[in-house]
């Protein structure tokens, strides 16, 4: 089974999809991180995608459903599998409805615009292991050093505020309709999304048990 993770750019995907697969088992397709793997590789995937991402656009739909299919192809039918960035936009939301996956929900983290800005402009990631800290809310203890591995904390290309702008709008007029998709198929579930993220986390349980 499929479960959507959706919400704008700064809307704790990441973190929420990380609790989810740590602590009930889920496995996680994040299409922004296999494409940043892509990119870092240079692959030819990764050539194709780097530019679109750097400005904040979305890359091209048949770029992400090869990246799809690699991924899927990772995992073995009864496994709980979270899509964090996936279907970002009408076509491709068709294109997951033809495939052979039952998708349990669409579950909506929903965060006030101002929130988001804040949570992007101050998010730090590891650019070795990728984790994520943000320099007020959730500061690496070892300062612009990682935690966990000790690597150098950087800030992603595109959260400078010109590509965020780019983002947002994106976000706004091409993937906040998928919502009504789902929503027509009685698939949508909101999800407050401000709070500390075990308050959040609490939240999508609970949307999670009603499944
Ligand atoms: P994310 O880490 O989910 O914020 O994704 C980072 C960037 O990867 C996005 O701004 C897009 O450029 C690209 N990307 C990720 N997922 C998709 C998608 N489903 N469709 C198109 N572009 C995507």
């Amino acid at each position: 089974m499929i479960l959507i993770l959706s919400g704008a750019p700064g809307a704790g995907k990441g973190t929420q999809g990380d609790l989810l697969v740590q602590r009930r088992g889920y496995k996680k397709i994040s299409t922004g991180d296999a494409l940043r793997r892509q990119v870092k590789d240079g692959s030819e995937v990764g050539k194709s995608a780097a530019a679109y991402m750097e400005k904040g656009q979305l890359v091209p739909d048949d770029v992400l459903l090869r990246v799809l299919d690699l991924e899927l192809g990772k995992y073995s039918d009864g496994e709980v599998l979270l899509l964090d960035g996936y279907p970002r936009n009408l076509a491709q939301a068709e294109s997951l409805a033809h495939l052979s996956y039952k998708i349990g929900a669409f579950l909506h983290l929903d965060v006030n615009r101002d929130k988001l800005i804040e949570r992007l402009a101050g998010r730090r990631v590891c650019h070795k292991c990728e984790a994520t800290f943000h320099v007020t809310d959730s500061p690496s203890k070892r300062g612009t050093e990682c935690d966990r591995c000790g690597g150098k904390l950087e800030q992603r290309k595109d959260d400078t505020s010109s590509s965020v702008a780019v983002r947002l709008e994106v976000y706004d007029k091409i993937t906040h309709p998928v919502m009504d998709f789902y929503k027509k198929q009685g698939m949508y579930r909101r999800v407050e999304g401000v709070g500390s993220f075990e308050d959040v986390y609490k939240r999508l349980e609970q949307q999670i048990g009603t499944l």
